[in-house]
């Protein structure tokens, strides 16, 4: 068995103007596939065919780098795209909105804490809404690191996260990545979020 590039659940162009369609095509169908490819030549042959990539993650200090790197780059990606969706320009709500304000105090402080995350990233990275303990937390990782894997600083569940390797928003952004981070608000779908929140639990 073999992992596969998931297919988008919308077009490239459905998340305009906020993340332009040239770079979702790229980031999904060069950068992701790459992940992918990279990641099955990694794992062939060996007992990790048979595991799913959550559990690879789990357990990555047991791996190659090329398996951390392109296994992390196939979750993140995967999670990445689906916490998205066409300008939803939504809040939270329910219980999400309840957690996220008993541990950020409220959505704005989410927000300039979750943008911190991401700005302050130094390089190539992620930063990350998680679950950790039954409590959210915010964090971020270099490369293609996430919190599901035994090496990360802060361990948990992601719910959401967003992507601050150049690739994500240099075409359109250049070196603005404060202008992506804020861009990026409009297009979270917070239905989504919501969902792994309860699954986390
Ligand atoms: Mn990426």
């Amino acid at each position: 068995m073999s992992f596969e590039l998931p297919k988008l659940p919308y077009e490239y162009a459905a998340l305009e103007p906020h993340i332009d369609a040239r770079t979702m095509e790229i980031h999904h169908s060069k950068h992701h596939q790459a992940y992918v490819t990279n990641l099955n030549n990694a794992i062939a042959g060996t007992d990790a065919e048979k595991l799913s990539i959550e559990e690879i993650c789990k357990n990555i200090s047991k791996y190659p780098m090329p398996v951390r790197n392109n296994g992390g780059g196939h979750f993140n990606h995967s999670l990445f795209w689906n916490i998205m969706a066409p300008s939803t320009g939504g809040e939270p709500e329910g219980e999400l909105l309840t957690a996220i304000n008993t541990a950020f105090v409220s959505f704005a402080d989410f927000k300039a804490q979750f943008a911190a995350a991401a700005a302050t990233r130094f390089g190539s990275g992620w930063a990350w809404l998680l679950v950790k303990d039954g409590k959210l937390a915010i964090t971020s990782t270099a490369n293609q690191d996430n919190p599901l894997m035994d090496i990360a600083e802060v361990k948990g569940t992601p719910i959401m996260a967003i992507d601050v390797w150049e690739h994500a928003y240099y075409l359109h952004y250049q070196n603005r990545r404060p202008d992506y981070v804020a861009a990026f608000w409009n297009v979270i779908n917070w239905k989504e979020v919501a969902r792994r929140y309860k699954a986390a639990l």
